[in-house]
């Protein structure tokens, strides 16, 4: 039955907005009210690390995902800039800071997560910054013009779409990364040298293998260095750290919710208590590596060990959200998906179907030389993911093939005459 009580949902980005709409959609009449704790409507946050950053930069306009007139159109009740900081699970009341009382029937956590800091000396310095919000871009975007030496430290999505961005406007960047090598967490060796490639034919450089173990600052509190485990001190005028993220968890952990880096939630996004779901970057749900929960669990569930995922996607925000306000409207069905992410940098457009980490063997298909090509992750005897550089329906073959268990194995994709959008037909056809 679809809720008819109120339904407050906390969260102010991707996640949050689509549940709201999503909610409308689907014939839900009760009262929504969205609490968007950044103190503006929701965002889109994917522009900012790429375009947001460029010369003459976007406006908040560029990357608003609803305008106010929806909100009020759709009789959506938007409470920007007076967050949550409770959660009364007995009364059934979330509590805001200005001491106001939403009261709910049921309640979706879409609380995101912020970025990771440097514990290190000189971490405080004027000009060390992290990008997550529109407010942070920004201010990374006007330093920029000043610039003369830029560090970014981490070579993951924000590092490498930042180094990117600030070689466009003639400011190459020093990438350090504790890893051996770029984007370690999602993609395979291969894509990852292709980009790190394009990046240094555009003068970025890199130091891979090195810790930061502080940085050093003028009489003024500005930085002006970054000093490295192997006793380099790297100028710096702009520091840029994007070392990974942590799930906001605060608000579930206070109320007595179950988490786990993230808040726990079942296949149907639900939190250990059933009258609140959590979404988006926040939550841990459960997954096999290919998002395929459901067909796993009905088909084959002693072969495959069910793995619990917090992921960090446009995709996942969006289609949690759907899912939950699926269920809210009275329509549950065990969430799967086929996770997917995107990055662009230079030249290169790189779409992942899947969840490549811990792969063993990789097949590569196309262009590799002239930077078109599809690298196919295989795990456990089975495809694991497909990272696509510049090609676009190799990535929709991967999506429909990662949808059905079509049972490519590394030896039949690396045969001669293999070809990946034939092979996804007749899977999806089966
Ligand atoms: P990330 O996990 O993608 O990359 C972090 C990188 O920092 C990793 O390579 C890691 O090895 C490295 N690192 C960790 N500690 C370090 C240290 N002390 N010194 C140097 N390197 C260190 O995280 P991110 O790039 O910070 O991105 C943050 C979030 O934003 C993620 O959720 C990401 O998915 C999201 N994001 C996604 C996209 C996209 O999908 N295109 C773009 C930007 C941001």
């Amino acid at each position: 039955m679809s809720a008819s009580g109120p339904v407050v949902v906390v969260g102010g980005g991707q996640a949050a907005c689509t549940v709201a709409a999503a909610l409308r959609e689907g014939g839900c009449r009760a009262p929504v009210t969205l609490v968007a704790g950044e103190g503006v409507l929701p965002y889109q946050r994917p522009p900012l690390s790429k375009d947001f950053l460029g010369g003459s930069g976007g406006g908040f306009e560029d990357v608003v995902l609803r305008t106010r007139s929806f909100y009020d159109e759709q009789g959506i009740d938007v409470i920007a800039g007076d967050p949550a900081v409770a959660v009364d699970r007995a009364g059934r009341g979330v509590v805001l800071g200005s001491g106001r009382r939403l009261p709910y029937e049921r309640l979706v956590l879409a609380l995101g997560a912020r970025p990771r800091t440097l514990d290190v000396p000189g971490a405080g310095l004027d000009g060390v910054l992290t990008l997550r919000t529109v407010a942070d871009a920004r201010e990374v975007r006007r330093r920029l013009e000043p610039c003369r030496r830029l560090v970014v430290v981490g070579a993951g999505f924000i590092g490498l779409e930042v180094a990117a961005a600030a070689a466009k406007r003639g400011v190459p960047a020093m990438v350090v990364e504790t890893q051996p090598r770029a984007m370690a967490r999602a993609l395979s060796e291969t894509s990852a040298a292709h980009l790190v490639a394009e990046h240094r034919a555009h003068d970025t450089q890199f130091r891979f293998g090195r810790r930061v173990t502080g940085f050093l600052g003028d009489l003024r509190g500005r930085v002006r260095g970054v000093a490295l485990d192997d006793g380099v001190v790297l100028p710096a005028d702009l520091v840029v750290v994007g070392v990974g993220v942590r799930p906001h968890t605060a608000l579930a952990e206070d109320a007595g919710l179950v988490t786990d880096d993230g808040i726990v939630v079942d296949a149907y996004l639900r939190t250990s208590d059933p009258a609140i779901s959590a979404v988006g970057d926040c939550a841990r749900h459960p997954s096999a590596p290919d998002g395929g929960t459901e067909r796993l669990e009905s088909v084959r569930p002693e072969s495959v060990r069910l793995e619990s995922v917090r992921l960090e996607s446009v995709q996942n925000a969006t289609d949690t959200a759907r899912a939950v306000a699926a269920d809210i409207c009275g329509n549950p069905v065990p969430y799967r998906a086929v996770p997917r992410f995107w990055t662009t940098q230079h030249t290169a457009s790189v779409q992942i179907a899947g969840l490549t980490a811990g792969y063993e063997e990789t097949v590569v298909t196309g262009a590799l030389a002239a930077g078109r090509f599809s690298v196919l992750c295989f795990g456990g005897g089975r495809l694991l993911g497909v990272e696509s550089v510049n090609r676009p329906a190799d990535h929709m073959a991967a999506r429909r093939l990662l949808a059905t268990d079509a049972g490519l194995t590394a030896r039949e994709a690396s045969a001669e005459g293999f070809d990946l959008m034939a092979r996804s037909r007749t899977a999806a056809m089966v």
